[in-house]
């Protein structure tokens, strides 16, 4: 298969470049680099069935070659940068998906949007189907990325009705793992990078908000077997466990035998309070479901952050 990946020096898209090209896959993969990084995909760059090509989808985009599948991955995907760059956040949403569908339109190709539990907004039903429409607020801070996403699945199935491109949609909870960024602003990585330098964990508000955090190795599996059935509707991918967040900041000292304290600081406006995918609809339709538990996730993860900071020093 020939595919066109955006954003794939980012977390997910790095490791859907990885598995791609290793089942065989020709992949061209795009990325601004903005917070994406070569090192993601460095031992990929100079292979024979991958390319690496530094562009923004949100500007205009031409490919010669003949594709078969547009995977859109490329965005600023942590509340840090999003709210840092509210207006490119809304143009990788927007822009750079109605880019992504024009290239499939016009290959043939299919289409999967990386979609977001962030479509919910701030749920007003717990755990959440696909079936929910949200809680969204137009105007707030996180707007920038809810709406924007919300948009390209509004684009995405405007296409499937106008164009009959065929398309895929993956809602994806909160990830986690290996090619994390430290820096990424996000709750994981700050608490292991905290925990390893000893400093404060940054709890938001009091830490009674809660996430399911689903590991990296199992959101990928879901991805590619999204791509596999022919379903155009939305699909949750994440994990169900539930935990609050000072349930998370407790594992990650533990796992970290870190004597790191606890520092309480404001909850950021619009801050979902609950998050729990419901994934009846993964189950059945993928046979798919996360097999990684939090702890076994966040040692690999620990792992990794080790030695990105051993790297540094
Ligand atoms: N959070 C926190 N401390 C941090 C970073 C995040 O308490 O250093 C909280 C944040 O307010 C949110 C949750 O952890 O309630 C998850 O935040 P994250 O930025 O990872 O992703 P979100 O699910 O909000 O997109």
């Amino acid at each position: 298969m020939n595919v066109l990946i955006t954003g794939g020096a980012g977390f997910i898209g790095s490791h859907l470049c990885k598995l791609l090209t290793e089942r065989g896959d020709k992949v061209i993969c795009l990325d601004n680099l903005i917070t994406g990084f070569r090192k993601n995909i460095e031992n990929l760059i100079g292979t024979d069935n991958f390319t690496f090509i530094e562009h923004d989808i949100s500007q205009s985009f031409h490919l010669d070659e003949d594709i078969d599948w547009v995977y859109h991955f490329a965005s600023l995907a942590s509340p840090k940068h999003y709210l840092n760059y509210p207006i490119k956040t809304l143009k990788s949403g927007l822009l750079g998906t109605h880019n992504c569908l024009g290239i499939a339109k016009d290959k043939k190709a299919k289409f999967i949007l990386a979609s977001t539990s962030e479509v919910y907004g701030d749920p007003t039903v717990h755990p959440q189907p696909e079936e929910y429409w949200g809680n969204v607020s137009s105007i707030g801070p996180r707007s920038c990325y809810d709406e924007s996403k919300r948009g390209a699945e509004s684009l995405t199935y405007a296409y499937l009705r106008q164009h009959q491109v065929d398309v895929r949609v993956a809602r994806i909870f909160n990830t986690y793992g290996p090619n994390m960024h430290p820096d990424d602003g996000r709750v994981v990585s700050n608490f292991i990078t905290q925990s390893l330098a000893e400093k404060d964990l940054t709890i938001y508000g009091d830490g009674s908000q809660t996430r399911s955090f689903c590991y990296i190795d199992d959101l990928v599996k879901g991805l590619l077997k999204l791509t596999e059935i022919d379903y155009h509707q939305p699909v949750n991918l994440g994990n169900p466990a539930e935990f609050t967040i000072k349930e998370l900041a407790d594992l990650v000292l533990k796992e970290t035998q870190s004597g790191s304290k606890i520092k309480n600081l404001p909850l950021p406006e619009d801050d979902p309070k609950r998050r729990r995918p419901d994934i009846t609809k993964a189950k059945e339709l993928l046979s798919w479901q996360p097999t990684v538990p939090l702890e076994k996730g966040l040692e690999k993860t620990i792992d990794y952050f080790r030695k990105v900071i051993r790297g540094k020093d």
